[in-house]
């Protein structure tokens, strides 16, 4: 069996297997939070941004947008709508403008000409294991340096939390660098709900022992497979987890595991 590992899914695993299962394996329906729904339409106004002429990419342009973005959004999905609670759609999108405008006090998208967005990446790094993602941007300097981008709508972690919220990015990096032989120089998270930015420059050593973490992750996914148990593991984040029915720790039943 050749498994796939996003970054996404590797932290599952990592913050608790059961979820891990009811995500990958049971595949249950995860309602859109606000908070989700926010970072799909700040990406996709920035994503529609980078479509424009370089001179036309103005935060009066992103404005102009993000009110069809979001009901492209709704159409597509009509369980967004529900994220608004007690607002209006205008408070709304207010808000989620002020994430727009915090990307442009941080770069000026005029002078920027990225390589590529939104970018699906994978390679295989043993002989029963694939990573694989989207990257939202990557910038290749007149040098050839690559900066590897993500935009979180999210405010920066506390110290103590940066090194968890880089992996994403060296899971990027690994697997760019797997595919093109070139170590990316930058990686940049740029958190739009602060307007701060986290950098980091991996070295071989860095992107290798990465890794080796995701392959002695795949090895403790499989021995689950192949039993069948997924251990649940209560932390901080189980109050945002929207599985309490099934798992044991919140007083719910796991179900039997789907058959193939
Ligand atoms: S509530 Fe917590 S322990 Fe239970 S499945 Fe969700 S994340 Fe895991």
């Amino acid at each position: 069996m050749v498994g796939k590992l996003s970054p996404s899914r590797a932290s599952d695993f990592t913050t608790c297997p059961l979820l891990y299962r009811f995500r990958t394996i049971d595949r249950f329906p995860e309602p859109p939070t606000a908070a989700t729904a926010r970072g799909t339409l700040v990406h996709m106004v920035l994503e529609r941004l980078f479509d424009m002429d370089a001179q036309a990419r103005t935060p009066k342009a992103a404005a102009d947008m993000i009110a069809t973005a979001w009901q492209d959004m709704v159409d597509k999905d009509a369980d967004y709508s529900l994220v608004l609670d007690n607002l209006t759609v205008d408070q709304w999108l207010t808000g989620c403008m002020a994430h727009v405008e915090s990307y442009f006090a941080l770069e000026d998208p005029r002078t920027v000409e990225p390589a590529q967005r939104e970018a699906p990446v994978e390679v295989a790094v043993s002989d029963d294991l694939l990573l694989r993602g989207f990257v939202d941007r990557i910038d290749i300097s007149p040098d050839g340096s690559v900066c590897v981008i993500d935009y979180k709508t999210g405010k920066a972690p506390a110290p103590a939390y940066e090194a968890k919220a880089m992996f994403q990015m060296k899971f990027y990096a690994l697997v760019l660098w797997r595919m093109n032989g070139t170590l990316p120089a930058n990686l940049r998270l740029m958190y739009l709900g602060d307007g701060s930015v986290l950098e980091y420059q991996p070295d071989e050593g860095d992107l290798l022992a990465t890794q080796r973490r995701l392959l002695a992750l795949w090895d403790a996914i499989k021995k689950c497979l192949e039993t069948g148990v997924f251990q649940p593991r209560t932390s901080a984040l189980c109050r945002f987890c929207n599985h309490h029915q099934y798992c044991p720790e919140q007083g719910g039943t796991i179900p039997p595991m789907p058959t193939a």
